[in-house]
């Protein structure tokens, strides 16, 4: 599967087709169908992922005075800028407790997706297994392709509902005391029996899109453990990371024992602060790990975003309260956009985290997400993600649908109204 919406068929010259076998599987991606699909009916757009309104003025000008002066507008260290490696490492230290040397331990990417696309280029030989948690965002199969790895999917699926409990009732406390809420969870024993000899790497995405899951402490554990005890090297994508909502806690798996040399870290400025176009993103890992993601970053886009790695520099300095009053604005947006789900008939896997709702469609009486999220444009005007995209059993996410609520308040009420109609006939 695969997140892509059809196969590109057009034949070359000869028999043989023009695309490569290794991308013949992937089309255009969906966010594009669904964006183009928004564009053209007027819907509103709750498929891609990107806020309606632009992140802090003082970043915005941080970057305007770095195009004025005259920074970055010429090829930036392929490395990065100092000012932003060390804003990195800073934050790592801060948030997290982990020391990065940002020399030798911090690289600049073109966004995460550089970051995924390098580190897989970088770290997987043709025939290894790359583990990655399904569904799975769109261009980790793409990557693992071009790799010539294999994917082996490991399926997140809604936890058991106790009974009578509302759909989005909390779970009982996960192991460190900290409430692990209802939502889509990892088997770990499906985990363990996914490894095999030939397991290169672990692709791991926490906070989670699109299920809005936050790994919990005892599961990055026991993740970790099994890295250690296979020896396996581990890329984690965390661009959500600041996004967690109900007193959710991220924790780097870099920061679990025996992780720190064998982990590569992923993540980016787009989600934190609300500039998804601006492609700044970095990895954090050992000098080793570093280097080898750098020799394939560096034939990809060898640097990017010039002025913009000044301005994220100055936005990851930002004090806690702009990171606190994110994921409140956030945590409100879900909650509206639930609260419209539910009432129009869905049911809602309320996420601890990111900017998606994954709900399910069968109580409106469906079961084909892709049919579903064609035709829900024409009928009420609003366009969102079948999640069967995401994944290699696409039997699993049919039901599946996912709705953003990175949106302003109002523009998720008027969504809301239109959703209503879905149950009103
Ligand atoms: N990983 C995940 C899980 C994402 O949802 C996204 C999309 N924002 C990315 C990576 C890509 O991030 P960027 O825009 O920084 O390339
Ligand atoms: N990460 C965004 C999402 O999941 C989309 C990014 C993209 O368009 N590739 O919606």
């Amino acid at each position: 599967m695969a997140a892509m919406t059809s196969t590109a068929s057009a034949a070359g010259p000869g028999p043989r087709p023009l695309l490569n076998r290794r991308l013949a599987e992937f089309g255009t991606t969906i966010f594009a169908e669904m964006s183009a699909l928004a564009l053209r009916t007027g819907s509103i757009n709750l498929g891609q992922g990107f806020p309606d309104t632009d992140g802090p003025e003082a970043v915005r000008e941080a970057a305007v005075r770095a195009l004025r002066d005259g920074r970055g507008n010429q090829y930036p260290p392929g490395p990065g800028i100092p000012e932003l490696r060390t804003a990195v490492a800073d934050h790592q230290r801060r948030r997290y407790g982990l020391e990065c040397d940002p020399d030798t331990e911090v690289l600049v990417t073109a966004g995460a997706t550089e970051a995924i696309a390098a580190a897989l280029l970088a770290l997987v030989e043709p025939g290894d297994e790359v583990i990655a948690l399904e569904p799975y965002y769109d261009s980790y199969a793409a990557c693992i392709a071009m790799a010539g790895g294999t994917r082996v999917p490991v399926t997140l699926r809604p936890a058991p509902r106790p009974d009578g409990a509302a759909p989005d009732g909390a779970a009982p406390g996960d192991a460190d005391g900290a409430a692990a809420p209802r939502g889509f969870r990892l088997d770990l024993d499906e985990l363990r029996d996914a490894v095999t000899k030939r397991t290169r790497l672990l692709l791991l995405n926490t906070p989670h899109n699109p299920t809005g899951t936050v790994l919990t402490h005892a599961e990055l554990a026991e993740i970790a453990r099994l890295a250690v005890e296979h020896d396996l090297l581990v890329v984690t994508d965390e661009v959500y990371e600041h996004l967690v909502y109900d007193g959710a806690r991220h924790i780097p798996l870099a920061t679990f024992p025996g992780m720190r040399e064998r982990t590569v870290t992923i993540s980016s400025a787009g989600k934190t602060f609300s500039f998804t176009g601006w492609k700044v993103g970095w990895v954090t890992a050992a000098a080793e790990l570093v280097t080898a993601v750098r020799s394939a970053k560096q034939f990809l886009t060898y640097v990017s975003s010039g002025p913009f790695q000044y301005a994220a520099a100055e936005a990851l300095a930002l004090p806690d309260s702009y990171f606190d009053g994110l994921r409140r604005d956030l945590q409100a947006g879900r909650d509206l956009l639930s609260a419209g789900l539910s009432e129009a008939g869905f049911e809602v896997y309320r996420p601890s985290a990111t900017y998606f709702i994954t709900t399910d469609i069968r109580p409106l009486g469906e079961s084909d997400g892709f049919a579903f999220c064609r035709a829900l444009p024409e009928r009420i005007g609003v366009v969102a993600i079948p999640n069967a995209v995401f994944y290699d059993h696409r039997h699993e996410g049919a039901p599946f649908v996912r709705f953003a609520f990175c949106k302003r308040p109002e523009v998720l009420r008027e969504a809301a109204e239109r959703l209503l109609k879905l149950r009103n006939g």
